[in-house]
């Protein structure tokens, strides 16, 4: 029983060698009786298998999402870096503080005044990416069966940290404004009764992963109301807030609460991903929560990636790298909801992002886009099912389409692809019925880039 998981299917995934799927999922694990209750909840998400795939050159990926770094001016971050450690070694090469590097905590402010926060260095904690601070905050709240609101979809990578620490994740639906606030205070309400206790409310308010939508400043104001009512802490994660492609960033909730509010941000969109430099802004009590979560995690983070990452802030023209980084990306999207108009067949629906990377799409009733992904991988590009975005069983008629990698020629060629598949599928739904149940899908096995 050594097999790999799409073997166990009795399947194989069309053009993945044996040697490159993933050593993991039905194996017999030797250790299955004596993991923690947690590992339970430690399962892998539905983008893991996919990459394996997904990132052979001829499918055309718009499954991950993975910022374009090739957009940065690599010599002169190089420079940097060399001259980094010539100048400051001792300290970049050293350990450093729990809560991170004091002066990219004071840029970190700077940044976050793009989006109406005003905060003190003081309050912030440097993590590895925001990722890290979303781990953090988890491990600091969460008991087992604790309930976190999230919208339904949300990012996989938070939920699988809910999983791990054994959270019930309860979503709330959105739709092309964000969060819906009635549906809030209906559901604290309702569990309210059922005597269950909610943690917080998770949200990413700006060009949300997976569904592209931003939620309007009136909502934010009141979803803020309801949370204050409620006595409800709100997680704001926001790594994509300074990626629109039209007009000034929308204050962020932090902006309008210090105290009920943590939020998260990070480099990775605005820079690169490869620093793995987030943070947490949060309250004064939580920030001390924080800073010892972190040290037991990682004692401090990496001193050489925090003076890099500052020392970039410092000596380059971030803000005009983060338009360039925009109007890139606003290319890509236009490549995107272009063709998806062109190409698609009727039925199907998408949103339209102001920024970020992603489109959610709707595939007509009767498809299953978990059932398709083998056979979109066989015609050469890849997706994310819907189902991955959520903690129960929805979102099989759905997918994320990320279009922050690949180039507009490869995005219309994917986009050209994938409509194909959808009308074969048509065709088949129209002949035999539901897709649901024809054929299993061997690269259905969950996991990494959870980007
Ligand atoms: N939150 C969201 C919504 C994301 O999309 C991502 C990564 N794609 C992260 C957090 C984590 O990003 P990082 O750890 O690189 O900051």
């Amino acid at each position: 029983m050594s097999h790999g998981h799409t073997e166990a299917h009795g399947e194989h995934v069309p053009g993945v060698p044996e040697e490159s799927r993933p050593p993991h999922g039905s194996r017999i694990d030797a250790y299955v009786d004596r993991y923690a209750m947690r590992a339970r909840g430690m399962i892998a998400s539905e983008v893991r298998a996919l990459f394996a795939v997904a990132s052979r050159p001829e499918v055309v990926s718009l499954a991950g999402g993975m910022p374009y770094v090739t957009a940065l001016p690599l010599d002169v971050v190089g420079e940097l870096v060399a001259d980094l450690v010539a100048r400051r070694g001792p300290v970049a090469l050293q350990y450093g503080s729990g809560q991170g590097d004091a002066h990219l905590r004071e840029q970190i402010c700077e940044v976050m005044r793009l989006e109406g926060i005003d905060a003190h260095a003081d309050d912030v904690v440097v993590t590895v990416g925001s990722q890290q601070a979303l781990d953090l905050i988890t491990r600091i709240f969460i008991d087992p069966g604790d309930v976190v609101l999230a919208e339904g979809p949300s990012y996989v990578g938070a939920l699988g940290t809910f999983s791990a620490y054994q959270a019930t994740v309860v979503h709330v639906p959105m739709d092309e404004y964000g969060l819906i606030p009635e549906a809030l205070a209906e559901t604290i309400t309702g569990l309210a009764a059922t005597g269950r206790r909610i943690k917080f409310l998770y949200t990413i308010p700006n060009y949300q992963n997976p569904a592209g939508v931003t939620l309007t400043a009136a909502r934010r104001a009141e979803i803020l109301r309801i949370c204050q009512r409620a006595n409800l802490l709100i997680i704001e994660d926001n790594p994509y807030g300074l990626l629109g492609f039209d007009g000034d960033p929308l204050p962020a909730i932090r902006a309008s609460d210090a105290d009920g509010v943590v939020y998260l941000g990070s480099f990775s969109k605005t820079l690169a991903p490869g620093f793995r430099v987030g943070w947490a802004l949060a309250p004064h009590a939580v920030r001390e929560k924080l800073v010892l979560a972190m040290e037991s995690a990682v004692l401090s983070h990496s001193s050489f990636a925090q003076l890099a990452v500052g020392q970039y802030l410092a000596t380059q023209p971030w803000r005009e790298q983060i338009k360039t980084f925009r109007e890139l990306y606003r290319e890509r999207r236009d490549a995107l909801l272009t063709s998806l108009e062109a190409l698609m067949p009727p039925g199907c629906t998408w949103t339209r992002p102001g920024g970020g990377f992603f489109v959610w799409m709707t595939l007509p009733e009767g498809l299953d886009s978990k059932a398709i992904l083998p056979r979109a991988v066989n015609a050469r590009v890849a997706f994310v099912p819907g189902t991955g975005f959520y903690a129960g069983d929805e979102g099989s008629q759905h997918m994320r389409l990320s279009y922050c990698y690949p180039e507009p020629s490869r995005i219309r060629e994917g986009v050209r692809r994938l409509a194909g598949v959808i009308r074969e599928e048509l065709e088949l739904r129209d002949t035999f019925g539901s897709v649901t149940n024809r054929g299993r899908s061997g690269v259905d096995t969950p996991g990494p880039n959870l980007a």
